[in-house]
């Protein structure tokens, strides 16, 4: 194998400096409080009661609504890190565009120009795949609500939905599926990213040294409304979607209607440590199932993470026992505890 490029020295962030995937048995990922190596040790900084996956332990389902259809952060983070040990040094042979348009129109001349790059690296920002190539460029893709970026053999049949493939000098080909079309691929120079129009206004990563509770505390100075819509603003922090955001609050202790005017110090810098570990969490458990990304058996590329109240209605709180709530907000359903978030 080709060996990798150096790191890019450029501002969009690079949350995790390695994967660790070598294999079947070493899964351990790099992310924010996980030593490689430790791939199953849960934070220490709050400590719920355990309802991951062992080997022995019974699994609750999660209801047919409440699997997550939608890829989130964890799930571009896991795809990025099981595409980037196979396309760091290939190089795109050809450029096949299916489609007219995804979210946007897909530019054909743009796009053409990528046959004979070389793939330097995989980065992500936000929900944003970012493929570093050769010649300064870099191929955006994002995978809005149904899409699926997969290593198929070159020859593989075109499939329903198919928009875009990317003939690699391996013999793979890179193909980018999307149903419902919301999804988005296009051109950039690499150099000009931090601009260009897609990241422009984006918040902070939640994965990178600097997030924490004073970021969050900064950014509702002067602003009220509830914490969740606020959690879930891509302007104050990326990445952070409706059923994390559930998630990171019950795990907090705060309730999702709080005003963030009324929220302490301290159980800010408690928010953020929630939000880090709850993706990280799911970062983990998908790490798990990274085969079903590089085989090409795992089409949907997307996973099921273990989830203590989001889909939960009615069921008992795992913290206090009281039945979950769900209140809808927005269009969008909120679960919370009302006994122990406050
Ligand atoms: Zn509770």
């Amino acid at each position: 194998m080709t060996a990798r490029a150096p790191p890019r020295a450029d501002t969009l962030v690079r949350p995790y400096s390695g994967c660790g995937l070598r294999g079947s048995k070493a899964r351990t990922i790099d992310a924010v409080g996980f030593r490689r190596g430790d791939a199953c040790v849960a934070p220490t900084i709050f400590r719920h009661r355990p309802i991951s996956v062992g080997a022995d332990q019974r699994v609750r389902p999660p209801s047919r609504a409440t699997i997550p259809t939608v890829p989130e952060l964890p799930e571009i983070e896991v795809l990025r890190l099981s595409l980037e040990p196979l396309l760091v040094g290939d190089e795109i042979r050809s450029v096949s565009v299916l489609s007219p348009k995804l979210r946007e129109p897909l530019d054909h001349p743009s796009l053409d120009v990528l046959s004979g790059a070389r793939i330097l690296g995989l980065r992500r920002r936000a929900k944003y795949l970012l493929i570093d190539l050769s010649g300064g460029r870099t191929l955006v893709v994002h995978l809005g609500m149904s899409g699926q970026l997969t290593l198929v053999p070159a020859g593989a049949a075109r499939v329903a939905h198919e928009h875009l493939r990317f003939a690699l000098s391996s013999g793979q080909a890179l193909r980018l599926v999307d149903p419902r079309r919301f999804g988005l691929a296009f051109v950039a120079e690499t150099a000009a990213l931090p601009s260009d129009r897609h990241f422009a206004d984006l918040g902070p990563e939640p994965l990178v040294d600097g997030f924490d509770g004073a970021t969050l505390a900064a950014a509702a100075l002067g602003r009220r409304g509830p914490v969740k819509g606020f959690l879930m603003d891509a302007g104050v922090v990326v990445g952070v979607g409706n059923i994390y955001a559930c998630e990171a609050l019950w795990r907090a202790g705060i309730h999702p209607s709080r005003s963030v005017a009324r929220i302490a110090r301290s159980r800010w810098d408690t928010l953020a440590a929630q939000v880090v570990a709850v993706l990280g969490d799911a970062i983990r458990q998908g790490g798990t199932t990274l085969n079903d990304f590089v085989d090409g058996r795992g089409e949907s590329g997307y996973f099921q993470v273990s989830l203590a109240v989001y889909g939960r209605e009615g069921e008992p709180c795992p913290r206090c026992g009281t039945p979950i709530r769900r209140m809808v907000h927005a269009n969008r359903s909120t679960f919370y505890c009302p006994a122990c978030q406050r």
